[in-house]
Parts: C-alpha cells; sequence; structure tokens
C-alpha cells in the first residue's frame, strides 16, 4: 500500500473544506488544510456572516422610525457611524477566524497557508512544496463573475461592497438575485440612493413568482430605484471620482459607484484539476457523483466548487458526509431536497420546497393558499409594509410541497417549516395545529381559503388577501 503524507489534503478553508477535515481529523484521519486567503472562506469573511451583520446594523434607522407610533420619542435625532460598524464587523470576523483555526487544531488538522494546486490523482503543490494524500478534497469555493462591459475595472463586487470607506451617496446595483437585494436593502437604509438595473421585470430570479413580485413592490415602496430590463453599456469614470454609467437604451445615470452582483463562478481556474483528469462542466464546476466523487476517485470536491446548492450548510454538510464516508465507513450521500433558503432583504424572504410554477409541473393539480397582510407591529408604526406567506400542496389537504414567506423574521420562521417539509407534513396537518397568537407565523397553520386555479386568476400573479388579512 503506498505510503502518502496525509489520509486527505484539503484545498480550501471554507464552510466545506473547514467542515470535512474538522471531521476527518475527528475521526483519526492524517489531515492537511490549504488556504491562500483567511480560514473561515466566503462565508465568515465575505458573506454570511459579515452581509448579515451590516443587515442588522442598517435596519436601526426603520427601528428607530417605528418607534414613535409606539410612543417613543428620540431625545436627539440617531447618528449613525459607518466606521464604527464595520470596525464592530471585522473585529467579529477575526474572532470568528480564531475560532476556526482553533478548531481545525483541537480536530488534529495542520494548516498550510498558500495557494494549493493539483499535480496529480494523490500529489498537491502548496508554493514549492509538494505533498502526497490518499485522498484530496477540492472545496475552493466560488468568486464573483463580472459582466464584459466596457469600464468594468470601475466597479465593485460584492467582496469590495462589505469594507467600503464610506457608504456611497448615489449607489447602482447591477443584477438582483440575493446578493443583489441584500445590498439594496443595507445600502438604502444607510441612506443611499440606490438603482438597481436587472434583466427580467421583478426581482429575485428562481424563487416563487408571488414572492418576486411582492418583494420587487416592497423595495419600490423603500425607495430602491428598480429599473427591469437594463443592462449596463458602459462605465466612465469621471475625473471627481464619479461614475457615468451607460444603459443598453443609450440613457445615463451619475453615481458614485456600482456594484455588479451579476453572480458567481466555481474557482477551478488554475488548479490543475483537468491535467489530472478531473472533469469539469462547462461552468467550470467539478462534476461530483451523489457521494461527492468527481471523475477521478480520489479526487472530491465539495460546496460552491461543486455548483450544486451553494450555500453554507450545504458546502458543511457535503463536507462531513464526505469525510464520514472516507473514515468511517459510512458511505452517505447529502440529501440535497427540500433544502430552506433566506434572502436577508428589507424584507427579508424565507423560502422551501417547490415554487408554485415546479409544483404545478412537478405535480400538475395543486392547492395554493395565499395571504397577505400588515404586520401587526406596523398598526401603531405606520409603516406601509407588508408581509406574504403562501402554501403549496397537493390537493385536498395532502403532502405540502412548498411554504414561501416575505416579510420580517421569514428565515427564523421557515427554519421550523423546513423540518416539517422534510417530514412529510400535509396541509391536513397544518390545519389541526393550534396558532401562537398573536404572531405572523400562525398564518401558516390557519390559511383556509384556496385560491382560484390558474384559469380564473394567472398562476404567480398575488391572489386576493386572505381572510386574516389585517388592514
Ligand atoms: P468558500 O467558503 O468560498 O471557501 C473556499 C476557500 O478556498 C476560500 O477561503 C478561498 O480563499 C480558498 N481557496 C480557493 N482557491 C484556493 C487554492 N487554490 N488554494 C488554497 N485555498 C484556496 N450562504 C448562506 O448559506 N447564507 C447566506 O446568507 C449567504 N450569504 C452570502 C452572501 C454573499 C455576499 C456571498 C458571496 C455568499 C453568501 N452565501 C451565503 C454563500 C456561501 O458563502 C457559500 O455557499 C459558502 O461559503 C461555500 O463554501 P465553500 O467551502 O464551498 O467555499
Amino acid at each position: 500500500m503506498a505510503n502518502y503524507d496525509f489520509d486527505l489534503f484539503t484545498i480550501g478553508g471554507g464552510s466545506g473544506g473547514v467542515a470535512a477535515s474538522r471531521r476527518a481529523g475527528a475521526l483519526g484521519a492524517r489531515v492537511a488544510l490549504c488556504e491562500e486567503n483567511q480560514v473561515g472562506g466566503t462565508c465568515v469573511h465575505r458573506g454570511c456572516v459579515p452581509k448579515k451583520l451590516l443587515v442588522y446594523g442598517a435596519h436601526f434607522r426603520e427601528e428607530f422610525e417605528d418607534a414613535a407610533g409606539h410612543g417613543w420619542t428620540l431625545a436627539e435625532p440617531p447618528r449613525f457611524d459607518w466606521g464604527t460598524l464595520q470596525a464592530a464587523k471585522d473585529k467579529e470576523l477575526e474572532r470568528l477566524e480564531g475560532v476556526y483555526r482553533r478548531m481545525l487544531k483541537d480536530s488534529g488538522v495542520r494548516v498550510i497557508q498558500g495557494r494549493g494546486r493539483v499535480v496529480d490523482a494523490h500529489t498537491v503543490e502548496v508554493g514549492e512544496q509538494r505533498y502526497t494524500a490518499r485522498h484530496v478534497l477540492v472545496a475552493t469555493g466560488s468568486f464573483p463573475s463580472l459582466p464584459r462591459v466596457k469600464g468594468v475595472e470601475h466597479g465593485l463586487t460584492s467582496d469590495d461592497a462589505l469594507s467600503l470607506k464610506a457608504v456611497p451617496r448615489r449607489l447602482l446595483i447591477v443584477g438582483a438575485g440575493y446578493i443583489g437585494v441584500e445590498f439594496a436593502g443595507i445600502f438604502r437604509a444607510l441612506g443611499a440612493r440606490v438603482t438597481m438595473f436587472f434583466r427580467g421585470s421583478t426581482v429575485l430570479r428562481g424563487f416563487d413568482d408571488d414572492v418576486r413580485a411582492f418583494l420587487t413592490q416592497e423595495l419600490r415602496k423603500k425607495g430602491v430605484d428598480l429599473r427591469p430590463e437594463t443592462q449596463v453599456a458602459d462605465v466612465e469614470k469621471r475625473p471627481d471620482g464619479s461614475l457615468s454609467v451607460l444603459t443598453g437604451m443609450g440613457e445615463t445615470l451619475e453615481v458614485d459607484a456600482v456594484l455588479f452582483a451579476t453572480g458567481r463562478v466555481p474557482h477551478t481556474k488554475g488548479l490543475g484539476l483537468e491535467a489530472a483528469g478531473v472533469k469539469l462542466d462547462e461552468r467550470g464546476a467539478v462534476c461530483v457523483d451523489a457521494h461527492s466523487r468527481s471523475s477521478v476517485e480520489s479526487i472530491l470536491a465539495v460546496g460552491d466548487v461543486t455548483d450544486r446548492i451553494n450555500l453554507t450548510p450545504v458546502a458543511i454538510a457535503e463536507g462531513r458526509a464526505v469525510a464520514e464516508g472516507l473514515f468511517n465507513g459510512q458511505e452517505r450521500s447529502m440529501d440535497h431536497t427540500g433544502v430552506a433558503s433566506a434572502v436577508f432583504s428589507q424584507p427579508p424572504v424565507g423560502a422551501v420546497g417547490c415554487t408554485e410554477r415546479e409544483a404545478r409541473e412537478k405535480h400538475g393539480a395543486v392547492d395554493v393558499y395565499v395571504s397577505t397582510f400588515r404586520p401587526m407591529k406596523h398598526v401603531l408604526s405606520g409603516r406601509e409594509e407588508r408581509t406574504l406567506i403562501k402554501v403549496i400542496c397537493e390537493p385536498d389537504g395532502g403532502r405540502v410541497l412548498g411554504f414561501h414567506m416575505v416579510g420580517a423574521d421569514a428565515p427564523e420562521i421557515l427554519q421550523g417549516l423546513a423540518v416539517a417539509l422534510k417530514c412529510g407534513v400535509t396541509k391536513r396537518q397544518l390545519d389541526a395545529t393550534v396558532g401562537i397568537h398573536p404572531t405572523a407565523a400562525e398564518e401558516f397553520v390557519t390559511l383556509r381559503d384556496k385560491r382560484p386555479e390558474p384559469e380564473a386568476e394567472s398562476a404567480g400573479e398575488l391572489g386576493h388577501d386572505a381572510r386574516k388579512s389585517v388592514d
């Protein structure tokens, strides 16, 4: 049997790589992990965590405004300091990196700083040094993709937007996927004039059509200037540092910053994978089977680099499944069904299961329940924000196929419903559940009026306000 330096060599210390390496180390494997940047990866340093901290920070503006309707008078107008929020965020990210490094050390994982490259099926090179391993795990994540537009170099990516020196006065966001709408919420709440250019007619491609239409309306109410079916043709920097943006329709827009939230691509360039025989797809993602094995038996891949479901908890679950399979004799595949997702827009979105469109395609006839209402808090605050709740199920009280919500706490509420969906909850069981009153979440168990079939009212358009709407 060959004598390798390690049982597992992981390239990339983000969510997936750290999870796999820690579990493998805990199972007694000899593990090394190389990271070219900071341990913790995108989630900790350029994604979920810093983004959510900024969402919290930005949302205080509305909290202060809403307090007035509830009897509060602020002695002085609240003042916001971006530098203080940035410093607090950066301190937390540093703390988290320390936690990650400590956890790896405690699991016996050797961390090697530097960029890794696959040399062959069992060899990884970091700088001048070569290491051999029985198994190689590619967990290099993804990076922002930029459109081919003249002057694109003057724009920002989400990486840059998280650590700007100041809040731009006028910001253009190109793209209305989850990253675009999250940053729109952050910077709008912090006082920027935000314009969004996007290709479709509503934001959040891939989500349920009602969710998309509803969030589009809510963003407009918050003052985000939405420009559907608009693309950037050219970005020009002016002598005063501002940017002049030319649209595909020949209009110009003057802004202080442009954020390209135009998707992400798998991080495989220059990794040596194809030369080692690893098959990549047309987007450059590593092609893997259900057990995250690539076309080369000893090379596996997890997380965004495989372009399956690009979320942190998925990368972690895939990483752990790989470690269990390799070192605990339990060949486990990650179950990619029923994965809930959230968008930390303002208001936020939570979703699990099928969209209405998918449900109709897969199951034919489905029952759809939709309710939109004004949250109780805003009856007193006067804010014109509404909540959307939607349940899609098999006919006659059958299995629930999808839960969707736009409104305060949607991601928190959806987590519990994701468990129910995974357990095969039926609409009858929802109906038999006693609600928690008064909450927005109780709407999920008090929906009784089915939305008329699409012939009467086209699917994907917002239905009537349901019985319990509070106006
Ligand atoms: P990553 O976390 O990207 O880790 C890959 C690591 O590999 C990086 O540290 C990189 O430096 C390193 N690396 C790359 N190449 C090499 C090399 N050759 N040698 C050594 N090291 C290398 N997901 C959620 O679940 N919830 C959210 O709210 C959420 N918000 C997000 C917000 C933003 C702005 C972004 C960009 C992403 C967000 N995500 C969110 C997605 C989430 O961050 C990713 O799905 C997750 O980080 C993927 O983990 P990973 O291990 O595959 O890759």
